[in-house]
């Protein structure tokens, strides 16, 4: 039975490339780019809860680092540096082989450096990651910059994680080919690090899909004291999605669904050939879903109406977890 220490030689500890010192010390060092600002993140996932222990080792690994990334990418910010902290249930060799796996992977992508962390044995399975990012002084995409009259954008599709789980669950039934499409939205999700960064010099907010669109949104909202107005024909959704948009629970994955991992920002109107550029060149969908509001003088009795989304005119109606009731055409 191999101890902790041989589990962190052989599964974690890397050579460190642009840390002055990783794994195997009492503390990494690191040095920041002279200009920066460091951006610093941390998500927990518990078996269970965030992922099944059956989901593949490597499919946990990815997503751990992958939630973590996108909180970079909403803020602007290039990812740099992790840290790990790991509850392990026994020291199963085959799981920490997949699960290293598709952490080192994602990281390799982006250029990012595991540089510490801890490992514990624990009843369940538990990951901690810490991510650090580094964005120029001032530039960070913050949730408090919307502006009346900005345009509201999202990134990707919305819904397809939340439909998948739906589908796996029994509250939504796909066919096999609109599963297929959904299943990797939520075990593999792509963290919208380019999109954050070229977004730096363009956007006045930004936050990542983790909650669902309405809720993240409404933070954007809530911090900025602002309102918004957003049709709900003009979100993008998936060919899946689309198929099944007249049902309530496709819709409360699409308003309400959490882990979708896109970006919403907003952004002046005088930025729309820009950001349509920025799309062609991601080879990413960017779509403007509606506008920024001003909400000043407003009581706060009115925050639940901050988010007004209309379906063919009608107003849809919201609450804190999600929504009520869907008006029918
Ligand atoms: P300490 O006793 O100082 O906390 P540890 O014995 O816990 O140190 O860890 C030894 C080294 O291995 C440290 O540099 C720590 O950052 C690193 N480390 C431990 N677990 C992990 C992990 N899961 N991922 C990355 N580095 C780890
Ligand atoms: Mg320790």
């Amino acid at each position: 039975m191999p101890g902790e220490f041989d589990l962190i030689d052989k599964y974690f500890n890397r050579p460190a490339t642009s840390a002055i010192l990783g794994v195997g010390d009492d503390c990494a060092l690191v040095m920041p780019s002279p200009g920066m600002e460091l951006a610093i993140t941390t998500d927990m996932l518990l078996a269970g809860r965030h992922f099944s222990p059956t989901d593949g080792p490597g499919t946990i690994g990815h997503k751990a680092l992958a939630v973590n990334l996108s909180d970079l990418a909403a803020m602007g910010a290039t990812p740099r540096w992790v840290l790990m902290s790991i509850g392990l249930p026994d020291a199963n060799e085959k799981f920490l082989k997949g699960f290293t796996g598709g952490f080192f992977a994602l990281a390799k992508k982006f250029g990012v450096e595991l540089i510490g962390g801890d490992t514990t044995r624990s009843g369940l399975l538990t990951i901690s990651i810490t991510a650090i990012g580094e964005v120029p002084a001032g530039k960070a995409l913050r949730r408090d910059g919307a502006k009346e009259g900005d345009d509201i954008w999202v990134s990707g599709t919305l819904g397809d994680a939340a439909a998948a789980l739906a589908h796996h669950q029994g509250a939504l039934r796909l066919t096999t080919e609109e599963a297929i499409a959904c299943f990797p939205r939520l075990f593999v999700p792509t963290p919208r690090v380019e999109l954050g960064l070229a977004l730096r010099d363009i956007a006045h907010a930004c936050i990542d899909v983790s909650d669902g669109f309405a809720a993240d949104l409404g933070h954007i909202l809530e911090r900025s004291g602002t309102g918004a107005e957003v049709e709900f024909e003009s979100l993008p959704l998936s060919p899946a999605l689309k198929a099944h948009e007249q049902e309530d629970a496709a819709r409360n994955c699409i308003l309400a669904g959490g882990d979708d991992y896109e970006l919403i920002f907003t952004a002046s109107p005088d930025k729309r050939p820009e950001i349509n550029a920025l799309s062609t060149k991601l080879q990413l969908p960017i779509t403007r879903v509606g506008h920024i509001i001003s909400w000043s003088g407003r009581s706060a009795t009115d925050d639940a109406t901050r988010l007004s989304i209309r379906r063919h005119g009608e107003q849809l109606k919201l609450n804190r977890t999600g929504f009520d009731h869907f008006g029918t055409p």
